[in-house]
């Protein structure tokens, strides 16, 4: 929707200057900052909509500002990094990206990640009652998840993909839809976050509480079941 805020943190000026104007184009009311500290700064001060956020950054790094922010804030941020920056790219995620570009990229893409990541902050949060299998328990008002009565510490990301397959729960479910769902578009190919973030969640409740509720689907993808 036109006049949403977005905040570029981007040292590289001319790719900055570049995203600004394709999103004034587009209608977004835009501001660059090229510091990584001012940047933390003014995200944390400003009401933006949306944040694109750069990995490597003076003073101050993109997961530094993006770990910072998330105590505070639950504004969509996209993380900008370079192609050698796997492992960022995860951790960035991990602690509460909304998504993520791999530089170069095409503009036409980042258009279409704003557009998504915008939209999932206006969704309202659909259900007010609780959703469970077995122990585990999901509060969608609280934003709260339980097992055994027990406090689940999850990232946002997590919390998503876990609630997409507790609503699903004995449904064999594709990575591509998890994608769709719980990412919000079509990723072309490459479903390997999902796989990352199945882990992350195996972790915290298979392996923590010694359960088995995350089941692979050989040939498919994944179904959420307790036995
Ligand atoms: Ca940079």
């Amino acid at each position: 929707m036109p006049g949403e805020r977005i905040l570029i943190i981007e040292d590289e000026v001319k790719i900055a200057r570049f995203v600004e104007l394709e999103l004034q184009y587009e209608g977004y009311s835009v501001e660059q900052e090229h510091d990584g500290r001012i940047g933390l700064e003014r995200a944390t001060a400003g009401s933006y909509d949306l944040i694109i956020l750069d990995v490597m950054l003076p003073s101050l790094n993109g997961m530094e500002i993006l770990r910072r922010l998330r105590q505070s804030s639950e504004t969509p941020v996209i993380m900008l990094t370079a192609k050698d920056e796997i492992t960022d790219k995860v951790m960035g995620l991990d602690i509460g990206a909304d998504d993520y570009m791999t530089k170069p990229f095409a503009i036409e893409e980042l258009l279409a990640r704003i557009r998504s990541a915008l939209k999932r902050k206006k969704a309202p949060a659909q259900g007010c009652k609780t959703l469970a299998i077995g122990p585990l328990e999901i509060d969608p008002d609280k934003h709260s998840v339980t097992f055994n009565k027990q406090e689940v510490d999850l990232t946002k990301k997590e919390y998503d993909l876990l609630k997409y397959l507790v609503e699903n729960k004995n449904i064999a479910i594709t990575r591509e839809q998890v994608l769709e769902k719980v990412w919000g578009y079509d990723y072309c190919g490459d479903t390997n976050v999902v796989d990352v973030y199945i882990r992350y969640l195996r972790s915290k409740l298979d392996d923590r509480y010694n359960t088995k509720l995350i089941h692979t689907v050989r040939g498919v993808g994944y179904i959420l079941k307790y036995e």
